[in-house]
């Protein structure tokens, strides 16, 4: 981590602060480009925004994808302070950012939060109508895999569109 890594990362927690002092839940994050530009900020507004996915590495994930194109997005960097959750991560791994710097790690942020109690289990029933719901993936033309390697001059093509089975993450780590 370079001296340029921490001052971002100090934005980042200081972001974070500021959302925590304002009533929000205390995360907070930004992208900045390859050259040192600072892209977009922005902290958790799960509170105020009454949205359960308020958080700001994922509202900064949608942001790269739909923005930048995926060289840009390779060579940005998300400096957050909290280590991303899974929900985040997935996101992050879709928006084609190339890479996270965090402050706390998951471990860290389970000492220092809040008990709270556990999420309740979800019950996942399936699978089921394996013909219906094949027919209905091999039938849809092929034209949703993912981002094209274009670059920043050519037209951006966005679209992803797949059930999200193809990219595991680890389960319980919460964060921002
Ligand atoms: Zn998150």
């Amino acid at each position: 981590m370079t001296p340029d890594d921490e001052k971002f990362l100090r934005s980042a927690v200081e972001l974070a602060s500021k959302a925590g002092m304002s009533g929000e839940r205390p995360f907070g994050s930004l992208l900045v480009g390859a050259d040192g530009t600072v892209l977009i900020e922005d902290h958790n507004t799960v509170v105020s925004d009454a949205d359960i996915t308020a958080h700001p590495e994922l509202k900064l994930a949608r942001w790269a994808a739909r923005e930048l194109a995926p060289d840009v997005a390779a060579a940005t960097t998300m400096f957050t302070s909290c280590q991303p959750c899974p929900m985040c991560a997935t996101a992050i791994a879709r928006s084609g950012l190339g890479r996270v710097v965090y402050a706390l790690s998951a471990e860290q942020f389970e000492q220092v939060k809040p008990a709270t109690p556990p999420l309740p289990p979800v019950l996942y029933d399936g699978p089921a109508l394996f013909d219906v719901a094949d027919t209905a993936v091999r039938d849809t033309p092929r034209r949703w895999t993912r981002r094209l390697a274009t670059t920043s001059s050519q037209l951006k093509v966005v679209v992803g569109m797949n059930c999200g089975a193809d990219r595991p993450h680890k389960a319980n780590i919460p964060g921002g």
